[in-house]
């Protein structure tokens, strides 16, 4: 089948509101009343208030398209096929409702059934908790998914410490031998492994238990499913694309960057790729991140921001872009995700305002930051060193801008090591210096307000008692 990424995701929704299911609308990607977040992550994590019991949904059965921010994949961007920053997670909830049967069948069905996603079933495996005994039988017995389908993995169990966990089982799609990037005898080479042939595609969570502060595992009253598949792996698949970059999602984003380069090309050389995939992939999860309230900043969200402005700028760089781009791309984030988020083209003018500032602030200093980071590595190079200090990875950040991430991935890129607590020593000097400079100005400011006060009082002592005592009164 070809689908458009509008018609995968709203086969979704419209396959679970067949199945009794409320569709709700994405949240914003900052989280609300959840200090624990720095951003919403997963379609679940938008849905917390109904799994605890503190609100109690209108209905039990919830299915949404979320948009998720996650930093910990930001280095694997534009390496791999499958991962973003940004990216949408289509999920069905069952609150206390229905459990693990319907949650697997109905996940064979949208899957499989030539009515929605009609995917070749041969293409499937899954994985399962090796204990999980019931998801075996529905998988196995009930499904009909042949035994060499199903692999048992210890780790699937989803617990993140305290509160609801359970078993889970993750489905994958097989793309075809000639997408695998590990050899056929590495122990990697399996659905569930870290390859690129087997495309983790959907994640069925079955929560029953209740993860508790003494460590027991009890059941809970009330058994959840929580479930998650990426939207843009889907559409990969239904686009026949060789990394979910080659899709409606993206294509319009690389075209448009390649326009402004000095004639690059997407798709002719590994390297040059990335740094379209990347621009593509930043300014997606940027223009999302700014249209619902975040700013660049040091610290927290706003340094997430900052850091991916500045990756990006830095690919831009590399294929030739000399200035302010980011902020063309906006527009054309915004059409390609208007049907289902408005958002982007209603609040485009800010998003642009402040994307550009931000770029036009880090061009001051970027290619001065970036002769003295190759000087650096050649010098490095020629004393054999391999060690990149934390002295100079502090003035690349502190001078120039450049986010020690970014440094510490240039540094690695030329094969060098990072020193990086040693930027942690002169992070924390400057903070101490910062605050010790701080104090002396607030010291200075009560001691310049008693000065004044003082010379109020002196001026009026040249006059006589009287004028004082007067004055004072
Ligand atoms: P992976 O192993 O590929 O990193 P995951 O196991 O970390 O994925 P889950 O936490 O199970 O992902 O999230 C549920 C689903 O969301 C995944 O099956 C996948 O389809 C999608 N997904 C997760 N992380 C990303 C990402 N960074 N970019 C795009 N899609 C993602
Ligand atoms: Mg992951
Ligand atoms: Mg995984
Ligand atoms: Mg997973």
């Amino acid at each position: 089948k070809q689908l458009s990424s509008s018609q995968v995701r709203q086969l979704f929704l419209d396959f679970f509101e067949t199945k009794g299911h409320k569709i709700e609308p994405s949240a914003s990607l900052i989280p609300i009343d959840d200090p624990t977040l720095l951003w919403i992550n997963s379609g679940v994590a938008t849905l917390k208030k109904y799994f605890d019991g503190s609100v109690v949904p209108e209905n039990p059965r919830i299915t949404n398209a979320q948009k998720s921010i996650r930093t910990n994949d930001i280095e694997n961007v534009g390496k791999t096929a499958r991962h973003h920053t940004m990216f949408e997670m289509l999920g069905n909830f069952s609150v206390g409702d229905y459990f693990k049967k319907d949650a697997i069948h109905w996940a064979w069905e949208l899957l499989t059934s030539d009515e929605w996603y009609g995917l070749d079933k041969d293409k499937l495996y899954v994985t399962i908790h090796p204990d999980d005994e019931e998801a075996f039988r529905i998988w196995h017995e009930e499904v009909g998914l042949p035994k060499e389908s199903i692999i048992k993995l210890e780790e699937n169990f989803w617990d993140i410490g305290a509160g609801p966990c359970g078993p889970n089982s993750e489905i994958f799609f097989d793309r075809g031998q000639e997408y695998n990037d590990v050899a056929e005898d590495d122990p990697e080479n399996f659905p569930g492994g870290e390859n690129e042939r087997y495309l983790e595609i959907w994640n069925l969570v079955f929560s029953e238990f209740n993860h508790t502060e003494n460590n027991e595992y009890l059941p809970l009253p009330h058994k959840n499913i929580d479930t998650g598949m990426g939207l843009e792996r889907m559409v990969s698949i239904f686009q026949d694309a060789p990394t979910n970059f080659e899709t409606d999602l993206f294509i319009p984003i690389i075209e448009a960057t390649q326009k402004m380069s000095d004639g690059k090309e997407y798709g002719k050389d590994s390297t040059t790729d990335t740094s379209f995939k990347v621009i593509a992939d930043h300014i997606r999860a940027v223009s999302f991140a700014i249209g619902d309230g975040a700013l660049p900043s040091n610290e927290g969200r706003g340094y997430v921001l900052r850091r991916l402005i500045r990756r990006a700028v830095m690919h831009g760089k590399k294929l030739g872009i000399d200035k302010a781009f980011l902020v063309d791309l906006v527009p054309v984030v915004g059409q390609i995700m208007e049907s289902y988020y408005p958002e982007i083209v209603e609040k485009q003018d800010f998003i642009q305002k402040v994307i550009k500032t931000e770029e036009e602030r880090f061009h001051e200093t970027i290619n001065d930051g970036l002769s003295i980071i190759s000087e650096l590595i050649k010098d490095m190079k020629a004393a054999n060193q391999t060690v990149l200090s934390g002295k100079d990875i502090f003035k690349l950040y502190d001078t120039y801008g450049f986010p020690v991430e970014l440094t510490e991935e240039m540094a690695q890129d030329e094969g060098l090591s990072v020193d990086h607590e040693g930027f942690e020593v002169e992070m924390t000097a400057q903070r101490d210096r910062a605050r010790a400079a701080r104090s002396k100005e607030e010291s200075m400011s009560v001691q310049s307000s008693l000065l004044t006060d003082i010379k109020v009082v002196s001026e009026f002592v040249g006059y006589t008692e009287d004028t004082v005592d007067a004055k004072l009164m």
